[in-house]
């Protein structure tokens, strides 16, 4: 019988039911959210949100997606131009921290979650700019909490049974570790060194509380670095893949011993779904990829592999190995040595962990570069900033 039962459960579940109680009478319910409710999205014009809005609509099962987007430097409708044809993908141009903005598109799409990955994202740019990462990361969350908290009040009890506010956060809220301390856990303090970590850190902390203090059904995910196509080429592994490609130099800061666990982006996203549809509320969840690496390493590899699929002397380049444009350059300042992920519990409750391998994973990312130098050309000449306006 209870076998049965939690068999029900968890059909319910992953069908888009809710199972719930009734605070006042305590009377059990189970109800199925309407197929049609919505996912609202915040910066799904960037790397990773793009990513997830295309795995999503790539089930034909799953529900709509509204994507709220601000469109700096960093977001690129040109990601997205493969689904923006699909009738259940609405793009609003528009800031997260412009409350009126919010409230009304919670009215008019009644989400059952909202996914929150926009941020201002460079560790370089925070550190020349600060003040646009304390707006958006910061305020912009607030604002994206508060407008939340007012929408889920007025929800019934399985609208609010269902409902999930998921914030998408970063490793670098812990800080840095030793070459022999053990990875990052979800128990780890944080102590972010820059001011994008920082930033993250602060917005997580709104997040944490807003569930403590509201009772707001929260979730919060620390990954690790991503790579994977469509990723903006001012972060490592674009910048190195299409520098090489143009025969420019290959900078890597300082001795290139910084570690990082990268991950590809498609597992993120679905570990991200995985959280979404059964992680516990007010929990959070380290997301890494059990793939450490050197910095030098990573550049090391890129090189080999584009030695391989699109040899120097095949681009006209006088080099034999795109490892002769590789040059150290001035480290970056206050730059974490190391950062190492601990992803036991989104395992062990949740049964995710990475897919990819390494070298076959980025061999794809490069092949998609190679493939689509359109799109890194319209960056580079800024044409994908053309493309803005709204079609919800
Ligand atoms: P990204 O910089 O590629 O994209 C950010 C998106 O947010 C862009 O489309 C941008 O236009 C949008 N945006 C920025 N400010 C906005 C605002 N005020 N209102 C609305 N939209 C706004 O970032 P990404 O790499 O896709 O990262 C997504 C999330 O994942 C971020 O929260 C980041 O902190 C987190 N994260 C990223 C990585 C990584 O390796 N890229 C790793 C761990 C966590």
């Amino acid at each position: 019988m209870r076998a049965a039962l939690a068999q029900l459960v968890e059909h319910v579940i992953r069908n888009d039911g809710v199972v719930g109680s009734n605070p006042i009478s305590g009377t059990i319910f189970i109800e199925m959210v309407p197929m049609n409710a919505p996912i609202l999205i915040t910066g799904g014009a960037g790397f990773i949100g793009s990513h997830f809005i295309r795995d999503w609509l790539g089930d034909a099962s799953r529900c709509s997606v509204v994507n709220l987007d601000a469109l700096t430097y960093a977001g690129n409708r040109e990601s997205l131009a493969d689904v923006e044809c699909d009738a259940r993908y609405h793009f609003v141009h528009g800031d997260i921290a412009d409350r009126a903005l919010v409230d009304q598109l919670l009215v008019k799409y009644q989400p059952r979650a909202l996914l929150h990955f926009a941020a201002e994202s460079h560790v370089d740019r925070s550190i020349t700019g600060p003040a646009e990462f304390m707006r958006t990361n910061i305020e912009g969350t607030f604002t994206l909490l508060e407008a939340a908290r007012h929408y889920f009040e007025k929800r019934s009890d399985a609208d609010k049974a269902a409902f999930r506010f998921l914030h998408v956060s970063t490793d670098e809220v812990y800080g840095t570790l030793g070459p022999d301390d053990a990875p990052f856990s979800e128990t780890t303090p944080y102590q972010p060194n820059s001011p994008y970590s920082a930033s993250k850190a602060a917005s997580d902390h709104l997040v944490r509380a807003w569930h403590h203090t509201y009772g707001l059904p929260v979730l919060t995910t620390n990954c690790s670095n991503n790579y994977g196509p469509y990723q903006f080429p001012e972060k490592l592994i674009p910048r190195m893949i299409t520098n090489a490609l143009a025969g420019k130099k290959l900078p890597i800061y300082g001795d290139g011993l910084q570690r990082r666990d990268w991950l590809y982006v498609g597992d993120h996203c679905a570990a991200i779904r995985e959280v979404l549809a059964r992680g516990k509320l007010g929990e959070t969840y380290n997301i890494g990829g059990w793939n450490e690496q050197a910095n030098r390493d990573v550049v090391a590899l890129i090189c080999d592999t584009l030695d391989r699929l699109a040899s120097p002397a095949s681009r006209g380049l006088s080099v034999k190995s795109y490892a002769e444009l590789i040059t150290s350059v001035e480290d970056r300042l206050g730059h974490d040595r190391r950062y190492a992920i601990d992803a036991h519990k989104i395992e062990r409750e949740l049964g995710w962990k990475p897919a990819a391998q390494f070298a076959s994973a980025m061999e794809k990312t490069i092949g998609w570069y190679l493939a689509n130098e359109t799109w890194v050309k319209h960056i580079e000449t800024g044409e994908y900033r053309e493309k803005k306006h709204a079609s919800a």
